[in-house]
């Protein structure tokens, strides 16, 4: 053998250095408000189950009942052997649920985010993304060789700057698309959506929405935040995952019949990839049918109990609807010994590092669950409250949103750099 892993070595023990280093830790337990890891039991406040149904028995049973049905294994893509019905009765679900003209799933919201940006953005065009967006998201714009170009987080100013720069320089060359979240994966906030559909239309942009968080929790049919705002309509690529509130895994997009078709013929992890096995796509269309039900909005209400109860708890200032709410601590160091301290006492809370978040802006990442009590959010307020954790009681409770970010801002930032 060569040097091979002595220069891996090298790395990991850099990572180390820098409090950067991650290992796995075992789960013993179906996702839920109680894991077992080893012989503790911890109470979960770091899951994106926001609803709780990745253990639900309609989802379990629908994927038990898809695996009797349809096996175990896809067996190949979509496009070589053709899909099943478990398939094209979450297409539907999806097209219905999303008020589109049209659907596809992807094996994950990763895969469907890198599918829909390759597949639609190519070299000679622009794509501006709000600095916070997912990897996934600045990942599949690398790939697709497009020129790259960032604004400030959830500043419509600084978009608009962006794209008056671009355009006289530009002029008549390729297409622009902006990116945003919906609801900011580490962050919890939510991205001024008219506004940036007023600007794109403006500007005669593609916007394209990620959903993620936002799906299943948000607008009167739970579409998303899009929906709540009202402008679901005017958004050309409708982005999600199956994985978070709705319990089960995939990703999707949503929009209309020509970006569905395009899809089909050109989202390369949608072609080169085995279908997504029967039963996860079965437990995902009844995640989509629970949360559009009774029991789904007594789920969403509790939720929003919690959050609130938290919020009140321990007095986060800004009062906004949601499940995500970092306390942002800056030094990675600290944020790993503050997780630490809280996993001692029972509570397991994700010190969220570089590159999730930008150096220097390590943080607590809190989320909240419909499967929580209100003991439960309770006994982690004051949990917080002694260890000197809670926002404006002690060391953490910087604005997420006056932090860096994993991006460099707007200047420079280009492919063709
Ligand atoms: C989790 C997440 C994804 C990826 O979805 P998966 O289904 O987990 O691959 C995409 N975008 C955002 C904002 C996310 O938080």
């Amino acid at each position: 053998m060569s040097n091979f892993n002595e220069i891996l070595g090298e790395r990991l023990k850099k990572l180390r250095a820098q409090d950067l280093y991650r290992e796995l830790r075992w789960i013993d337990s179906p996702p839920g408000r109680l894991l077992q890891t080893g012989t503790q039991i911890l109470l979960n406040f770091a899951s994106n189950d926001y609803l709780g149904l990745a253990n639900e028995p309609a989802l379990k049973e629908a994927a038990k009942k898809a695996v009797e049905r349809y096996g175990a294994g896809a067996g190949a893509s979509r496009l070589i052997t053709g899909s099943v019905t478990p398939q094209s009765e979450l297409e539907e679900a999806l097209t219905q649920f999303k008020g589109t003209e049209a659907a596809l799933s992807f094996g994950s919201g990763y895969a469907a985010a890198q599918g829909a940006i390759v597949a639609l953005i190519s070299k000679q065009d622009l794509v501006i993304v709000d600095r916070l967006v997912h990897a996934c998201i600045v990942d599949a714009t690398r790939l697709s060789g497009a020129t790259l170009r960032v604004f400030a987080h959830n500043d419509v100013a600084d978009l608009e700057h962006v794209l008056e720069k671009a355009q006289t320089k530009r002029a008549g060359t390729g297409n622009t698309l902006i990116i945003t979240e919906s609801v900011f994966s580490m962050d919890g906030d939510h991205a001024p959506l008219r506004e940036l559909v007023l600007l794109k239309e403006r500007y005669g942009a593609w916007l394209m929405v990620d959903e993620a968080h936002a799906t299943g929790l948000y607008g009167p049919h739970r579409r998303g935040l899009a929906e709540e705002l009202g402008v679901a309509d005017h958004i050309e690529v409708q982005m999600g995952t199956l994985s978070k509130a709705l319990g089960a895994a995939g990703g999707y997009i949503c929009g209309s019949r020509a970006l569905v078709d395009l899809l089909i013929n050109r989202a390369r992890p949608f072609i080169f990839s085995t279908a997504p096995v029967p039963a996860a796509a079965a437990a995902a269309t009844a995640g989509i049918r629970f949360v559009q039900s009774v029991a789904g909005e007594e789920r969403r209400k509790r939720l929003w109990t919690r959050a609130r109860e938290l919020s009140q708890l321990i007095g986060f200032s800004e009062d906004r609807l949601s499940a995500i709410r970092p306390l942002v601590v800056g030094d990675e160091r600290r944020a790993m010994e503050q997780a630490a301290a809280l996993r001692a006492r029972g509570f397991l809370v994700p010190a969220i590092r570089f590159p999730a978040v930008a150096h220097g802006s390590a943080r607590l990442r809190l989320t909240l669950s419909a499967s929580h009590t209100a003991e439960d959010v309770q006994l982690l307020a004051q949990t917080l409250l002694e260890l000197g954790l809670a926002p404006g009681h002690g060391q953490n409770g910087q604005s997420a949103s006056q932090c860096a970010s994993p991006l460099p801002v707007s200047e420079g930032l280009s492919n063709d750099a």
